[in-house]
């Protein structure tokens, strides 16, 4: 009997001790650790359109990315390195003919300003590879008020299973 109840109050002590090693995780900043691939490696490993988008900062044709569609429940993550950047639950249709979203997953995403047009716009880029994925905008809906205007072929969707 008394081996029982140390038996179950380890197994508590245990679990508690899980929970919070769980809880200081997830409060803490996660900043992914870098990730540096050649030119080349790069060339290899994406197709022609992620290469231009992804690497080269360019922009997909609007509306023809399948993920304008895509409504399932899922992750986003990078085309380039598979980090998870965005939950399907922030994703909304934002009529512009890019996949958008109004919240990125946290620590996942960089920005800088981007001088490219006339006005300045803000750049995001993904936060383990520098793979350029879109620019973010202050129209988007609540509650964050932002609008991830994302290419589509910089993204992969992975369904909940
Ligand atoms: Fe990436």
């Amino acid at each position: 009997m008394k081996r029982r109840t140390l038996l179950r109050s380890t197994s508590i002590g245990t679990i508690a001790f899980l929970l919070g090693i769980t809880a200081t995780k997830s409060s803490m900043s996660k900043k992914p650790e870098k990730i540096s691939l050649s030119d080349a490696q790069w060339q290899d490993k994406l197709t022609g359109e992620q290469y231009r988008v992804l690497r080269k900062e360019g922009t997909e044709r609007p509306f023809t990315s399948p993920l304008n569609d895509e409504k399932r429940t899922g992750i986003y993550v990078c085309a380039g390195c598979d980090l998870p950047l965005f939950n399907s639950s922030a994703k909304y249709n934002s009529g512009t003919g890019w996949p958008s979203f109004y919240q990125a997953i946290a620590d996942s995403v960089e920005t800088r300003t981007d001088y490219k047009l006339i006005l300045p716009r803000t750049e995001y880029h993904c936060a383990r590879c520098g793979g350029h994925q879109g620019h973010v905008f202050n129209d988007g809906p609540k509650p964050t008020g932002k609008r991830y205007c994302n290419n589509g072929v910089a993204l992969k969707f992975v369904a909940e299973a």
